[in-house]
């Protein structure tokens, strides 16, 4: 595994590469910058250094980009599946032999930990494939016989669509959204959050580089106010796949209805972990530790809220604050880090301020609690106890390295704490007691729910939440579901009779 040092150094070498110029749009297969000539500046989590000039686009430029889209959009959706899977495992193979440096980049850009981000990488790879090879059975559809007529179903591509993601794991992200929109032969306008730019950069210079033709995948940089509202608005633009909060969720629905847009939104989270009495412990601490501090915690599934059985809660939340307290905080690019930098000073202010509202709140900090001084967006990984369920702390998607841990005494009162927020994504239940598991997860409201695991995404099944944290699903056909239309054709096989009406 390479040293701290000898990520640094290749970090500077690819900063002098992709950062030294502006980052540009890249539209109908060239370089553009933004309409006005305007840019703004990125700077790195890790010592507020500035990383790169990006286009600051807007309307203009993203009406350049969706008519590229809709340009190229008759071409790819023609095009035989099996020559779109051929070219979607390309894409993968490049994203494979280029994954440390889309993760070096990444970690810089985000503050996101070498320990996670080099499996990101290679996560996206992944993407493009799993949807690769169902490329060519997308349009597949069914015969469905009545008695007067063969009535055939088929999926075609919705049209040209608008892909906006958030900066938390922004490569990997963006390859979940677009490559079923690729596979389902889509066009993209990918707008990339403004904190994070880098890596959506080069995934259209990879994706190019492996064939992709000019104006398949449009890339748009830019602030969500101007950028993002303009292809959310925009006629061309059949759907938008969306993640990040849930209220730019009901802002870009209100956007998007004077063009009637299909929206599929991937939104925030207060996922609970249920922890009882009877649950294997020691692995329930490491599920526990790991699906709220890894990704610094800046995790639309983590586990921000613990709820533990109380007879066991004293002797499991001591271990937990043992365990919070020596988690290593330290540079993104060191390989033994755990917790590196939150994306923003603006976000690390949000995250601090629950520390604040905590105390006023009556809870106990038993871990943490603190911004760390020095250069840089880091803070203390946090553990809050002593918290009710109405609490801010219990109630608002805090989205750093914050758990609240709230007590229960029976599974009913866990049930009523765990669906008592306005969001549905993830759930996480440790038990022993098999009928106990089936009968907790078949009352959770959440999208996804592991019994005894941590989140361990398999692609073929559905991804999304309910209530405030989305609509949709991702994942296995789900995808082709948002990204194409059914059509039905009716072949009448005979001569039946015809209603003759003013004959
Ligand atoms: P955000 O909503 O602030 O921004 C996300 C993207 O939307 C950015 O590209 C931004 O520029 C753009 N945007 C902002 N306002 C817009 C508007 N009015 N119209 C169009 N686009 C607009 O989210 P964020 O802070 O970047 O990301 C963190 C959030 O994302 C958290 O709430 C997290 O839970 C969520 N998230 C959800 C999932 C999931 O799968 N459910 C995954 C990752 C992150």
């Amino acid at each position: 595994m390479p040293a701290l040092e000898d990520n640094l150094a290749r970090l500077q070498e690819l900063l002098a590469r992709h950062a030294a110029g502006p980052v540009l749009n890249r539209i109908a297969g060239e370089d553009r910058p933004a309409a006005s000539g305007r840019t703004f500046r990125t700077e790195s989590p890790v010592d507020g250094s500035p990383i790169a000039e990006v286009a600051r686009s807007g309307a203009e430029d993203v009406d350049a980009a969706a008519r590229a889209a809709r340009a190229a959009f008759p071409e790819w959706a023609a095009m035989d599946g099996a020559r779109r899977r051929d070219l979607l495992h390309r894409i993968a193979d490049a994203i494979e032999a280029r994954a440390e440096e889309i993760a070096l980049l990444e970690c810089w850009d985000t503050g996101q930990a070498w320990r996670f981000m080099s499996k990101a990488a290679l996560r996206g790879a992944e993407n493009f494939r799993f949807f690769a090879d169902r490329a060519p059975s997308a349009r597949d559809g069914l015969a469905l016989p009545s008695p007067t007529l063969m009535n055939i179903t088929g999926r075609v591509p919705i049209g040209p669509v608008g892909v906006i993601t958030p900066w938390n794991t922004p490569f990997m992200l963006s390859t979940w959204k677009i490559a079923p929109a690729l596979a389902a032969g889509c066009t993209v306008v990918h707008k990339p959050a403004e904190f994070s730019p880098i890596t959506a950069r080069l995934l259209v210079e990879i994706a190019e580089e492996a064939g992709l033709p000019p104006g398949v995948l449009n890339l748009v940089n830019g602030i969500g106010e101007e950028a993002g509202v303009a292809l959310t608005e925009h006629p061309d633009i059949r759907a938008i796949a969306f993640v990040g909060e849930s209220r730019t969720g009901s802002q870009i629905m209100a956007q998007g209805a004077p063009t009637l847009k299909r929206v599929h939104l991937e939104l925030g989270g207060k996922n609970p972990v249920i922890v009882f009495a009877d649950a294997d412990l020691d692995r329930a601490l490491d599920a526990v530790v790991f699906m709220i501090y890894s990704l610094n915690g800046e995790r639309c599934t983590s586990s921000s809220r613990l709820l533990i059985e109380r007879t066991i809660a004293e002797d499991f939340v001591a271990r937990l604050t043992e365990r919070v307290r020596r988690l290593k905080v330290g540079h993104p690019l060191d390989p033994a880090t755990e917790v590196g930098p939150l994306i923003h000073p603006v976000h690390r202010e949000k995250v601090c301020s629950y520390f604040r509202i905590a105390r006023e709140e009556g809870a106990t900090i038993a871990a943490g609690g603190r911004a760390i001084e020095g250069p840089g967006c880091y803070v203390e990984p946090t553990l809050l106890t002593g918290a009710r369920p109405e609490m801010r702390i219990a109630q608002e998607e805090i989205f750093g390295p914050v758990l609240t841990v709230i007590p229960f005494d029976s599974e009913e009162e866990a049930i009523g704490i765990a669906n008592g927020t306005r969001y549905g994504l993830t759930a996480y239940v440790w038990t022993s007691d098999l009928t106990r598991g089936f009968r907790v997860t078949d009352r959770l409201e959440a999208g996804m729910i592991w019994v005894n695991s941590e989140n361990v995404r398999h692609l073929p099944t559905p991804f999304g939440g309910v209530k405030a944290s989305g609509i949709g699903r991702d994942g296995g056909d789900y995808s082709f579901d948002f990204y194409m239309e059914h059509k039905h054709v009716g072949f009448a096989t005979g001569r039946h009779p015809i209603p003759r009406l003013g004959a």
